[in-house]
């Protein structure tokens, strides 16, 4: 299975979607969760990452996210911006993702679907108050450059229990934003999976969601997934290198098809 191949699907869709997980921020910087040095292999993901965990011990998941999310400045990479590029040529026309960090909109992509939350607010849940990210982010960073050591942040009510509308393991996932995903897989010609274990549920039905509705599907992934033999196109490798290759013989294709017409 090729580049080309892929492109020309692409080239052929009317309603492509891209369903993103951390692989695709991984050549921005961030660790991903599963994978060659996952974060999984370092941070224990029950205490740090579940909603049981958060409410026994804000801290850690403050701690985790200082090193992880507030000492990087993550920037899009050329996967986030190929993303966007496909949607500006009509091709594209939604983007799912599983990430937290908002570097699809950075990248300029429009239509972004967002099924485990952002980073954007946090919220205080013993009285409601909500903050934004930049405000919370970069007291920590001032407090923890000043003492050496990570601190978590605190309400004005006095509360610690500050959590960003991110979803937690052991939560739902946003119902507005599911149903807008599954309306997509449903009525999609091409599905792509960018940088996904395709391990996390329910979002990892979506590609079988698509294929049932008789969409095509790509995946690009740095390593196999254990549901590879699902789909039509399969790259391995990375996908900063992959998708602006992928968006640039789609263009020669498209152009070549035009000049054909005229
Ligand atoms: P995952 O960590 O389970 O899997 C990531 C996959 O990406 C792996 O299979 C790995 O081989 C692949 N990969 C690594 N580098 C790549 C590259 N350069 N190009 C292409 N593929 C690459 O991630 P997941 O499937 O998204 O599921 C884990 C959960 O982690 C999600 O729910 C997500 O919310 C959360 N998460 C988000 C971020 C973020 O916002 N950037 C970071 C870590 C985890
Ligand atoms: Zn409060």
């Amino acid at each position: 299975m090729s580049i080309e191949e892929v492109a020309k699907a692409l080239a052929k869709a009317r309603h492509a979607v891209v369903f993103t997980g951390a692989g695709v921020s991984a050549e921005s910087g961030i660790p991903t969760f599963r994978g060659a040095n996952g974060l999984w292999e370092k941070y224990d993901a029950e205490e740090v990452a579940s909603i049981q965990g958060f409410m026994r011990n804000p801290k850690a998941f403050w701690e985790f996210a200082e090193e992880l999310i507030i000492k990087s400045e993550a920037k899009p990479n050329p996967a986030h911006y190929a993303i966007a590029e496909l949607e500006r040529l009509g091709i594209v026309k939604a983007v799912i993702t599983q990430n937290i960090d908002m570097l699809h909109q950075k990248a300029g992509s429009k239509e972004v679907i967002e099924l485990h939350g952002s980073l954007s607010k946090v919220k205080c849940l013993s009285c409601g108050r909500e903050y934004d990210w930049e405000e919370i982010a970069s007291e920590i960073s001032k407090v923890s450059k000043m003492a050496g050591v990570s601190k978590a942040p605190q309400c004005e009510c006095g509360s610690y229990y500050l959590k960003p509308e991110i979803v937690f393991f052991g939560e739902a996932l946003p119902a507005d934003a599911m149903k807008k995903a599954i309306e997509h897989a449903s009525s999609c010609d091409v599905f792509m999976v960018v940088g996904s274990s395709l391990v996390v549920y329910p979002a990892a039905y979506l590609p079988f969601i698509a294929k049932d509705a008789g969409a095509k599907l790509v995946i690009i992934n740095a390593e196999p997934t254990h549901a590879d033999s699902h789909f039509d196109y399969v790259l391995h490798g990375k996908a900063g290198k992959i998708l602006p290759e992928v968006v640039k013989v789609l263009k020669d294709y498209r152009q070549v098809k035009d000049e054909k017409r005229t």
